[in-house]
């Protein structure tokens, strides 16, 4: 798209919006900056504008702004459905946002990632995988962005040929891209954003788009393991990638044997490493590890590339987060599982005795599956927030008797109290809430800083 002269405007003035907003007018396009909140609300974000020319109309999405409009940019966070939206697009007026500007403007190849758990942790550890190729002389620099908060558009007119960027999408972004990444990672789709998306019908449309666009020369890395995931193989146009601890013979990627991560092109097997490297926790983190590798090999980084980009890397904040040691037991920070689905994955991470925190508010997914697992994982449960008497009365409808003791608690203040009331010698304190955090905190960061910080200002035990 051309851009000088172009009119866009941006919805959101968050990371995407402004970064969008400072590329766009760096490049000579009329950029129009819109947001819900007012100017006193912005004002620091104002600032971080000031000289880059730009329009602002806050505290209101009036629809005359579509007047003379050649492309509208909804930030991930705006529904598609708001008035604005709906009335650009019966319009005829496209829609784009940073992630698709970015896609267009790229001189290098990219690897973008999606799914619906594991893209920040996969995301990353591809990150330091093309580090580590740059740092080998494989590559030229490695750009790591995307949903994973920091916005690529920022560094698309320094980045080369020979470079590489990596780049987590979410199923929002993708909703409204018409460009695809030279490798596309989708690593599974599981219920999770229904309440945006509906059903979950338009859900696996929204993640499949990520191989809507691609070309016969780009790569698509898809998880084995996933039914729902690997069912839109048959819709892969270019080569097609797998990873899963075990893949059908013919099948090129990345799999587990005898202890071993094993990387298979048509070229023959390699072996990447011995398992016993994988510092990180949990069998849903060997599944990113072998996403990782795949997505990798699809972009021709070496395989000792691959090896020390999972060197030494023991996860993202907010994700099994080690916090510290008290009253014997080891706490943990999983702020980040925001469904009842991640709670299990969470649980199935650790062998100890738990205590798990459990709540927020309710993304309205169901909890029996959950309930369920926890009868047979779980020996103390504290339910807070919002969502703490759904749980309760899911976990009363498991038949049979609970092994585990339940607490309810008002907030997660007073759930670390409780937790550490029960917590024993040689137990884990999990904190993974399977509900947002909305109901108490900014974000599922905020939540899981407090939950540091009380941990942190336990007192001694006598
Ligand atoms: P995302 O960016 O997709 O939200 P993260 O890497 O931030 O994913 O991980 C968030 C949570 O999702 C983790 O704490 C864990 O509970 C769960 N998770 C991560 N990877 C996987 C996976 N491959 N399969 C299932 N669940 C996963």
């Amino acid at each position: 798209m051309e851009l000088e002269g172009t009119r866009v405007i941006i919805l959101g003035a968050a990371r995407q919006g402004t970064a969008l907003a400072r590329y766009l007018a760096n490049h000579n396009a009329q950029v129009v900056l819109t947001d819900l909140r007012t100017a006193d609300a912005l004002s620091d974000v104002r600032q971080s504008l000031a000289g880059v020319p730009v329009e602002w109309v806050l505290g209101e999405h009036p629809l005359s702004l579509l007047d003379g409009a050649d492309v509208v940019c909804p930030s991930g966070g705006v529904p598609l459905t708001i008035p604005l939206i709906q009335a650009a697009l019966s319009r005829g007026i496209p829609l784009s946002n940073d992630s698709q500007f970015f896609m267009e403007a790229a001189r290098c190849p990219v690897i973008g990632i999606t799914g619906s758990a594991g893209k920040t942790t996969t995301t990353t550890l591809i990150g330091r995988m093309a580090e580590a190729a740059a740092k080998q002389g494989a590559i030229g620099k490695a750009f790591i962005g995307g949903n994973i908060g920091y916005p690529l558009i920022a560094e698309v007119d320094q980045m080369a040929a020979n470079d590489l960027a990596v780049m987590e999408l979410s199923s929002f972004q993708l909703d409204v891209m018409t460009s695809a990444p030279n490798v596309a990672v989708l690593l599974n789709i599981t219920p999770n954003h229904l309440d945006r998306h509906g059903t979950m019908e338009a859900y696996i449309a929204a993640k499949g788009h990520i191989l809507a666009y691609q070309t016969e020369s780009d790569s698509a890395v898809l998880g084995y393991e996933d039914p729902s995931a690997w069912a839109l193989a048959s819709s892969v146009k270019g080569k097609l990638w797998a990873f899963g601890r075990e893949l059908p013979e013919e099948q090129i990627g990345t799999f587990i044997r005898q202890d071993g991560v094993w990387l298979r092109t048509e070229q023959g097997e390699t072996e990447i490493m011995p398992m016993a490297e994988i510092t990180l926790r949990g069998a849903h983190n060997v599944l990113n590890v072998l996403a990782a590798c795949a997505a990798a090999a699809a972009a021709g980084l070496p395989p000792e590339a691959m090896r020390a980009g999972v060197h030494g890397f023991g996860g993202v904040e907010h994700r099994l987060e080690f916090v510290r040691q008290w009253g014997g037991a080891a706490w943990y920070n999983d702020s980040k599982a925001t469904s009842p689905g991640m709670t299990i994955t969470a649980m199935r991470a650790f062998e100890q005795p738990l205590v798990l925190l459990v709540g927020g508010r309710d993304k309205h997914l169901p909890w029996d599956e959950f309930a369920q697992e926890a009868k047979s994982r779980v020996d103390h449960m504290v339910a807070f927030g919002e969502a703490a008497e759904i749980i309760e009365s899911a976990v009363k409808q498991v038949k049979g008797t609970s092994s585990y003791s339940l607490e309810i608690c008002a907030g997660l203040d007073q759930a670390v109290a409780a937790a550490a009331q029960q917590a024993s010698p040689g137990d884990v304190v999990l904190l993974a809430p399977g509900g947002t955090s909305f109901d108490e905190f900014s974000d599922y960061e905020a939540r899981g800083r407090r939950f540091k910080e009380l941990v942190q200002a336990l007192p001694e035990k006598e």
